[in-house]
């Protein structure tokens, strides 16, 4: 799992697809151009021609080239209360069309579902598409998780309410694709992704086109309402709603490209490091997704993931809880430091309107930004600085460089012998990344170590910090970025966990 860019709990990486996906429920012989697509499994069962039909692999059913992902269709079995389908038959009939991961039945208990899986794997080698009931307990998705983990693509469950989707996402390993089924509108897209959701799905563009429902940016309009087409994508340019009414599928390329763009722009939005104004925009078409987005932001999920310090300036427009901010805060008050030594320093010094107003001593700032950083706290009469326009930047000891703090957000950037100096004053793992010895060979040879070689980390551990890596000596290997938090390090194998930025070997 390569992550290219994080903001909030989202990730953004590239594996079957790029993730965060969408993809459309389709039915029949639909070819979307998207990179995913999903498909019912029950409705196959149930398709009178199914016998020929699973003499094709899934792909050529479909005469789609993309990524399939199956959804078991336990909702249709349970309303329509067809008995005689087994979950032998529907995994049977995903390992004989070559699906690439297939979905055993879930069930309303736990114990049966974790059965229906052992049985899946039974019949195929391909890992497991989980689907989670609603209705399930914290304790019941625990021990599920549990149970099938070690076969798991990933877990999905319906679009619904937002703590039930975060306590999925929390439970669920960090290397395991998370997928929530039947969103009615793109705009609670960037919510749900916000939270780390990094499949979502809907046959709402379908629907939506039968009863003539018309996607708009904020709303689902019955076309026979709107004067003109508010959408400049390929299909309504230069057509009027009546072009639309005639041509029914033309209707349901509108709504599906709405999904398929709200999703790129929540990408964008990761890569820029704007995900919480671009969901709190989005958010703000309908009460309950604001109400969500609000509880989605201030959920201390979000504070665990945030990647810290960012690079983009933060702008107040009202009474706010910016999780940068509270993060901020709460790493200051937990830490003993004083706001005003942190005038400059992500994320005080990059809010507009200020927060705080101070114009700090040099030396408040050196002593405040180390602090805050790493909960040591130095002694700075040892010290001596270059200073630009009043603010400290280059810091020594004696001859030596001990690192800078960066113009940009203010936080302190240790050398190898800055690297030397602070390790001193912590034990480990504190703001270590500890090595072992191929993680070791691997900096030497200018590579980026990867998980399966850290043997500890500060249990702290977030993307963005300036880290410290270290040998089982504690010796000093490298200075880095860290991209991944202590829980990413120990659940996601074979990635990289540090950007080195000097190596000491
Ligand atoms: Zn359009």
């Amino acid at each position: 799992m390569k992550v290219i860019a994080r903001d909030l709990a989202a990730r953004y990486f590239v594996g079957e697809v790029k993730y965060p996906a969408f993809f459309p429920t389709v039915y029949g012989r639909d070819r979307p151009s998207t990179e995913g697509v999903v498909v019912n499994v029950y409705r196959i069962w149930t398709d009178r021609e199914s016998r020929k039909i699973v003499k094709k692999s899934v792909g050529e059913y479909l005469d789609y080239g993309g990524f399939v992902l199956p959804e078991s269709g336990w909702r249709q079995i349970d309303k329509y209360g067809d008995d005689d389908v087994a979950n032998e038959d529907l995994v049977e009939i995903q390992e004989k069309m070559e699906f690439p991961v297939v979905a055993p039945l879930p069930s309303a208990k736990p114990d049966d579902a974790i059965i229906n899986a052992e049985v899946a794997r039974s019949i195929t080698d391909k890992p497991l598409f989980l689907e989670i009931p609603t209705s399930w307990t914290e304790k019941e998705i625990f021990a599920f998780v549990e149970a099938t983990k070690g076969w798991a693509w990933g877990y999905g469950t319906r679009a619904g309410r937002s703590e039930f989707i975060e306590l999925l996402v929390k439970t669920v390993p960090r290397s395991k694709r998370v997928v929530v089924f039947g969103i009615h509108h793109p705009a609670v897209i960037p919510v749900i992704v916000s939270l780390g959701v990094d499949v979502v799905t809907s046959g709402a563009h379908g629907r939506y086109a039968d009863k003539e429902l018309y996607i708009t940016e904020s709303s689902i309009r019955p076309l026979g309402e709107l004067k003109e087409l508010p959408c400049g994508c390929k299909i309504c340019d230069g057509r009027t709603p009546e072009d639309l009414g005639t041509k029914g599928d033309l209707l349901a390329e509108h709504n599906l490209i709405s999904f398929v763009e709200e999703v790129k722009k929540t990408r964008n939005a990761i890569v820029e490091g704007r995900l919480y104004e671009y969901a709190k925009r989005r958010s703000l078409t309908h009460p309950q997704i604001y109400k969500d987005f609000k509880k989605v932001v201030a959920s201390e999920w979000i504070t665990e993931n945030l990647p810290f310090p960012k690079q983009s300036s933060i702008y107040l427009f009202e009474k706010e809880c910016r999780p940068e901010i509270e993060l901020g805060r709460s790493l200051a008050k937990k830490r003993g430091v004083r706001l005003e030594g942190l005038a400059y320093t992500y994320p005080f010094g990059q809010v507009y309107p200020p927060i705080v107003e101070a114009r700090p001593s040099p030396e408040l700032v050196v002593r405040s930004v180390i602090k805050y950083q790493y909960g040591v706290d130095v002694n700075t009469s040892q010290l001596r600085w270059e200073t630009r326009k009043g603010i400290p930047r280059k810091i020594y000891m004696g001859d030596k460089y001990l690192g800078l703090i960066r113009h940009g957000d203010g936080f302190f950037v240790p050398s190898i012998e800055g690297a030397k100096w602070l390790k001193e004053m912590a034990p480990p793992p504190a703001f270590r990344i500890v090595l072992d010895s191929e993680g070791v060979e691997a900096v030497r040879l200018k590579r980026s170590p990867l998980t399966d070689h850290v043997l500890d980390v500060d249990p702290d551990l977030r993307p963005n910090m300036e880290v410290i890596v270290t040998d089982e000596d504690d010796e000093v290997v490298a200075t880095g970025r860290s991209v991944l938090t202590a829980r990413e390090v120990a659940e996601i194998p074979r990635t990289v966990a540090v950007k080195i930025r000097h190596r000491a070997v």
